[in-house]
């Protein structure tokens, strides 16, 4: 099954006397370990794609699929359950927790979930360690760079083993430099564990190192 179906999308929203048009009819489906780029101008719709795909949001008209599981006719509470359960996001302010280490943002989704502790500890080393940051553990997260920030950032989306990952301009106030290696990390990621990864972004030179770029025009996939 895709990782993400939308089938019809439709999105419109009233602001004042004005009904803003934001998505159009949008068909598109995320394979499982795909690193999936969404690029077109401001206001062209890739945050209302991002936002419905993770399930923040819902369509005026158009289907939701999450892996394999249809989302019409979910209530509030059993959509956050299948947020919290097959999704992963990462933000373009990397949101971490400035008064917790390193090692506790990243193992907070595995608290909140009831996972017991020894099995917490031996997964956030894990999973640090795939990023690279082992020995920045006990740091918080105001002694990283941006970019460490961000791997930590990708650590905790990661932490579940979600079947998609959905991030929101995930490198825009990241340097070039930078921005490439967090956009690598991602890339490999989908590619050794199947993970799918689906992301906005204005830059095009990240766009050469995914695997397919989508192109939105006024709501409309070009
Ligand atoms: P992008 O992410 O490509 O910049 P968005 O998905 O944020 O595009 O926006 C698509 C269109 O929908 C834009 O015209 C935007 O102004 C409008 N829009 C988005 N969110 C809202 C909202 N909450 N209220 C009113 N209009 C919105
Ligand atoms: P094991 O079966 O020994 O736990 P895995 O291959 O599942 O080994 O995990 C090895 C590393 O990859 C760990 O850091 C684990 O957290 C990470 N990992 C496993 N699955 C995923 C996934 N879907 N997304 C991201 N990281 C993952």
């Amino acid at each position: 099954a895709s990782a993400l179906q939308l089938r019809g999308i439709h999105k419109t929203y009233q602001l004042g006397e004005h009904r803003i048009h934001a998505l159009r009819g949008v068909d598109l489906d995320v394979a499982p370990g795909e690193l999936l780029a969404l690029t077109g101008p401001s206001g062209s719709g890739k945050s209302t794609i991002l936002n419905i795909g993770g399930l923040i949001d819902t369509p005026d008209a158009g289907e939701v699929v999450l892996n394999g599981r249809a989302i019409a006719g979910l209530d509030e509470t059993q959509r956050t359950l299948l947020r919290r359960d097959g999704l992963g996001f990462i933000f373009q302010n990397f949101n971490l927790v400035p008064v917790m280490t390193v090692a506790e943002n990243v193992d907070y989704p595995l608290f909140l979930a009831g996972v017991p502790a020894s099995e917490r500890r031996r997964r956030v080393a894990e999973q640090l360690a795939a990023v690279g940051l082992a020995e920045h553990e006990k740091h918080r997260p105001d002694a990283l760079s941006g970019g460490q920030r961000q791997r930590v950032a990708i650590a905790r989306a990661l932490i579940k083993h979600p079947r998609l990952v959905i991030a929101d301009e995930p490198t825009a106030s990241l340097d070039s430099h930078t921005a490439t290696q967090v956009l690598d990390l991602m890339r490999d990621s989908a590619h050794t564990h199947g993970a799918a990864f689906i992301f906005a972004t204005h830059d095009e030179r990240l766009t050469r190192r995914c695997d397919r770029v989508i192109n939105l025009l006024d709501g409309s996939i070009q």
